[in-house]
């Protein structure tokens, strides 16, 4: 999530650094730091909570000279961002330091053996466990590659990393694991980066690192090898993008690159919670309140815009796994309408930036009545993630798209994780607990299989981009669905949409279908189905025209509908995280044909910190 660079030369390290950090910003942009290497027996690190303009400002008026060092922006996952969570992080002496990209799964079983041989910690980050795990090493064997090496063994989860050393002070180590890293090789000067657009104003050509493997680099070449010591003989690459479209990984616009990371980003959410050989969650932020969900008769779930969405699903789930009973409540009427609330409540609300103004009075206006209030956020260190009692953040990465994509597929995961969690805690066996966990665990895979169809998506898109109006009917679990494939299209090609659960349709919406207006249904094979395919009937009747989302292998709708798209199966539950995206889709080729600032739409603000 976070950006890194790290240049090994001739030139002056600071400035190559600072525009490396400010060209990837966008990936992480709650702290910034570099360390460099300049002759002293410690390591010279600058760090600074903030923007990487903070930063720049911080270390303006010293006189840094150094041509070996490596920076990082910061993407909190474990710590709050502040000056010392920042990276780099440093050993006990001062004379190794890191950045890191991603997360070390098992960061508190090895802090803990590390403070009891006696090593001390400054951060709360899972980095600096690993920062000292390597230091361990280092002062057994003597060695830094081979510490590195046998550290890394050590950690499970995902690395992207560089680290400088005063013990080895001409080179730089590099290694990945599940986070990007790419070298750039120069004319006699070396770059490790997460991101090519921290490259490519100094070279083209670049070798891209594989899972687990490392890369050395000094300033007269470079070698690549597995962390288990194999020597690798990567190709040279040469980068055939433009710096814009670098930042946005090749794709044309940020909320396209976010739909296609939600392979990624939904194993981000569920990897090292959902305990899949035994059916069941672990959710080490909701310790402190386990008990309180156990007493709980009620919970009322408070958001807004997709979030809102998101809590819809996350009530059907809840009450279906669990058995509570759950309502849903937009945060701004939560906090204005005086509601009921018993002290055995509990409150969950959700919202991607963790700012968002209404949801963070809600937390209050819950608070000041005794509730416990649980988090649903993907910006650590956020302002509802400081002031809720507990919570759950969803991993997404930075969504830089003002129309949410990956953030909502991740608010579905970690809410399907929840009422797992619940239910297995009240009454799920954990047999129907296996297969939820194996089938949630299949979902990244079966949205690939989504992504592949998207030229036929954009090919119904465009034919009906000339339209006033959208209906999106579904029921069920795929109700909210719909809401969430209208306000996509809403927000970002103008166009009016409605949601409405399907039976509804003709209690009122039915009076606007004609030939020129477009149904989008969503109907997947369910308990519910036969009743769907009647909704489908009725609007083909008035000659609307219909688009159905189903599953592959149900061809029952083809003489009905006058464009298919087909998602993979899976269980009725989970649908909503496959079904959403053929919609989000549906929305972005739109705009496109539309012409529309995908990314920027009219009116509308990434995190919304007003009223
Ligand atoms: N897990 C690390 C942290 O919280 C790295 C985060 C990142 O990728 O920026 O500091």
């Amino acid at each position: 999530m976070c950006g890194i660079i790290g240049y090994i030369g001739k030139k002056e390290i600071v400035p190559l650094l600072i525009t490396g950090l400010k060209r990837m910003e966008y990936r992480g942009y709650d702290s910034a730091g570099l360390t460099v290497l300049n002759n002293d027996s410690k390591v010279l690190t600058r760090k600074k909570k903030g923007r990487v303009a903070d930063l720049e400002q911080l270390i303006n008026s010293e006189k840094i000279h150094s041509n070996i060092g490596i920076a990082h922006t910061r993407w909190a996952t474990h710590g709050f961002p502040n000056d010392v969570n920042a990276h780099p992080h440093n050993d006990s002496q001062e004379k190794i330091s890191i950045v890191h990209n991603g997360i070390i799964e098992n960061y508190a079983v090895i802090k803990k053996k590390l403070l009891s041989e006696g090593f001390e910690f400054r951060s709360e980050t899972d980095t600096e466990v690993l920062c000292l795990l390597i230091e361990r090493f280092y002062l057994k064997v003597n060695d830094l590659e081979l510490a590195v090496r046998l550290a890394l063994n050590e950690v499970k989860g995902t690395f992207g990393l560089a680290i400088v050393s005063t013990y080895d002070p001409d080179k730089i180590i590099a290694a990945r694991r599940g986070s990007p890293l790419i070298l750039g090789v120069g004319d006699n000067e070396y770059f490790v980066a997460s991101d090519a657009s921290a490259l490519i104003e100094h070279t083209k050509n670049v070798v891209y690192l594989d899972d687990d493997e490392m890369a050395i680099l000094s300033p007269d070449g470079y070698i690549t090898k597995t962390i288990s010591n194999v020597q690798t003989n990567n190709e040279v690459k040469t980068l055939e993008f433009d710096l814009e479209q670098i930042e946005k990984g090749g794709f044309e616009h940020f909320m396209l690159k976010e739909i296609y990371e939600q392979t990624q980003t939904i194993t981000d959410g569920f990897r090292g919670r959902l305990l899949i050989d035994e059916g069941n969650v672990k959710l080490g932020g909701l310790r402190t309140v386990k008990e309180d969900f156990r007493n709980a008769k009620r919970i009322i779930i408070s958001a807004c815009g997709t979030s809102y969405n998101a809590a819809l699903v996350g009530e059907y789930l809840i009450e279906q796994l669990a058995q509570i009973p759950v309502e849903v409540e937009y945060a701004s009427e939560f906090r204005y309408r005086s509601p009921v609330l018993f002290d055995d409540d509990i409150v969950i609300v959700i919202s991607q930036s963790g700012e968002t103004a209404d949801t963070l009075a809600a937390v209050q206006e819950a608070k000041q009545r005794g509730i416990k209030v649980i988090g649903l956020v993907n910006v650590v260190g956020s302002s509802i993630a400081r002031q809720t009692d507990a919570g759950i953040y969803v991993h997404a990465g930075p969504e830089i798209g003002v129309a949410s994509t990956k953030a909502f597929t991740s608010q579905l995961t970690i809410l399907t994780l929840l009422a797992l969690y619940l239910g297995r805690m009240r009454n799920i066996s954990s047999e129907e607990g296996l297969k939820i966990a194996r089938e949630l665990s299949a979902i990244p895979e079966k949205i690939k299989q989504i992504l592949n169809i998207a030229p036929e998506i954009e090919k119904i898109a465009k034919t009906y981009s000339y339209s006033r109006n959208y209906l999106y009917l579904g029921r069920g679990f795929n109700y909210p669905v719909a809401l969430e494939g209208a306000l996509k299209l809403k927000e970002i090609s103008y166009i009016h949409a409605e949601g409405y659960p399907a039976a509804e349709m003709k209690h009122g919406p039915i009076a606007l279908i004609d030939e020129n207006m477009p149904v989008v249904f969503i109907a997947p094979k369910d308990e519910i189905y036969e009743k769907i395919v009647s909704n489908i009937e009725e609007v083909k009747a008035r000659k609307g025209k219909v688009i159905v989302v189903t599953n592959i292998g149900n061809n029952e709708l083809d003489r009905l509908a006058d464009h298919i798209i087909k998602i993979p199966e899976t269980l009725p539950i989970l649908t909503p995280i496959l079904s959403v995206v053929p919609l989000q889709l549906m929305a972005y080729y739109t705009a496109k044909e539309l012409n529309r600032d995908i990314d920027k739409p009219r009116n509308l603000a990434k995190s919304v910190t007003v009223e």
